[in-house]
């Protein structure tokens, strides 16, 4: 007791020796939560009507509110790849144009060589979780595609997205449909190396993730820790538990964000309690736009033009709220960032070498959440499967080609591009390419150096298990 006194005497009267508190204190906690396919007019703080969500609205009122803030791909598996390990999915090969994203008996996965951000900060000490949908393997059929064989020590969750195996009970287009019965879907819930359900039953899935993120961030507590929080919703199949299913205006759509809304509310809650918030960056973002064709079933990107799976804005911007109490103030940000910022910024929080032996297309954007100064960037691609389908410089978008997310089946490719200024026209509606040769040929430029330098990985979602024949 004599030496503890003595130590706290120390300590308040700001006698400096290293103490392990001052060393945990330049690890500071990350944890990024992930919504899937929530789009950017879908929260309240973003424009939203009529759903309701006061947690993300004080989170961003406290934080720092992103309005041009980007997922790196259109659809789930590529985001996913390039928010982990900082690089743009198709350097990865967890990317393909005909298949887009991994599917439920694939044998890919994000390859081994890639270095994810869970395991560059268990390098330095930090405890990792991953609670969620994971989307980037099948471990069902590929054991090498878990979390847990890429830097997470914690995994709760599902494998992949919520609809990918429908019984056969399930009628043709189930996901789209407002009432959903869950006979019709087969989804495995695992914890940790092992199904402990299935079909999980997802009525309970977001109530019971946010219970496992309180007890990883409690019992994770005295080290800095890293939780990936991959939401399985606003994806279809909705669903939303009791408490809050058939309570929003907005309806089951409604219900399932306010439901994540709760969630966001309830991390920030424990991160207070715990006396963690002035040491805890949080990002909450989405993995892609709205998913359009699901009816009222899919979200709204607002303003933005079009919607998952499309190189649009609607299919990429999406919300992103920074959080850290004390480091970042309450701001409107305009200047552009992106997922795989996230990446180099969480690295450079913890004090961990950026890898230097392959490109990183992710920034440290520490200067933009901490108000110290600008952050230069060239450009941002806009790929659908391996295809750049266009790039932004400045306010300027060059669209070389478009497709419509879904139901168009081959591309259109534009000679001169589409050009539009998007801080003049969000909406992508006047093209202005004749007006501006200059800037489409500054552009061209960009792009040119970027793809001489791409090396493209081998599509990692070609490959699939078989089917066994019935005997
Ligand atoms: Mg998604």
């Amino acid at each position: 007791m004599k030496l503890l006194s003595l130590f706290s005497w120390l300590l308040a009267a700001g006698i400096g020796f290293p103490t392990v508190q001052a060393a945990e204190a330049t690890r500071p906690n990350i944890v990024i939560i992930f919504a899937d396919d929530l789009g950017y007019g879908d929260l309240g703080c973003y424009g939203h009507p009529t759903i309701r969500t006061p947690n993300l609205d004080r989170m961003a009122a406290e934080g720092m509110r992103f309005t041009e803030f980007y997922s790196a791909a259109e659809v789930c598996t590529p985001s996913r790849a390039a928010l982990l390990t900082g690089r743009y999915p198709i350097r990865s090969g967890m990317c393909h144009d005909q298949f887009r994203v991994l599917r439920p008996r694939s044998l890919g996965q994000l390859p081994d060589n890639e270095i994810t951000l869970a395991e560059a900060l268990k390098a330095k000490g930090y405890a990792t979780g991953c609670i969620g949908k994971w989307h980037l393997g099948v471990p069902q059929f590929n054991p090498g595609g878990h979390p847990r064989k890429h830097g997470f020590d914690f995994y709760f969750g599902l494998p992949h997205s919520n609809d990918m195996d429908p019984t056969p009970v399930a009628p043709k287009g189930a996901g789209k449909l407002a009432e959903q019965r869950a006979e019709w879907w087969n989804a495995p819930l695992y914890r940790d190396d092992q199904i402990i359900e299935r079909p999980a039953d997802q009525t309970t899935l977001t109530r019971r993730y946010t219970d496992e993120a309180v007890k990883f961030i409690q019992r994770n507590k005295t080290k800095p820790f890293f939780l990936y929080f991959p939401h399985t919703f606003p994806h279809t199949p909705l669903f939303a538990s009791k408490d809050f299913a058939g309570k929003s205006p907005r309806g089951i759509y409604g219900d399932v964000v306010e439901e994540l809304d709760a969630s966001v509310g309830k991390v920030l809650d424990t991160l207070r309690a715990e006396k963690l918030a002035e040491n805890t960056l949080v990002f909450f973002t989405s993995d892609n736009g709205p998913w359009l064709i699901m009816n009222q079933q899919g979200g709204s990107a607002g303003l933005l033009r079009e919607g998952k799976g499309s190189t649009w804005e609607g299919g990429m911007r999406v919300p992103g709220i920074a959080w850290w109490p004390g480091k970042i103030k309450p701001t409107v940000q305009r200047t552009l960032a992106c997922t795989m910022d996230l990446f180099t910024t969480s690295l450079k929080l913890a004090g961990a070498d950026v890898p230097g032996d392959r490109p990183i297309d992710g920034l440290d954007i520490r200067p933009l959440l901490f108000g110290t100064g600008p952050v230069s960037r060239e450009a941002y691609f806009y790929y659908r499967g391996t295809r750049l389908m266009a790039a932004r410089s400045g306010d300027f978008k060059a669209h070389y080609m478009t497709q419509a997310a879904y139901g168009q089946p081959k591309h259109e490719e534009h000679t001169p591009p589409l050009l539009f200024n998007l801080r003049v026209d969000p909406s992508e509606t006047h093209n202005v390419a004749t007006n501006h040769s200059a800037v489409l040929g500054q552009i061209a430029q960009v792009v040119e150096k970027h793809k001489a330098a791409l090396q493209p990985a081998p599509s990692q979602l070609v490959e699939v298990q078989p089917v066994a024949e019935k005997k």
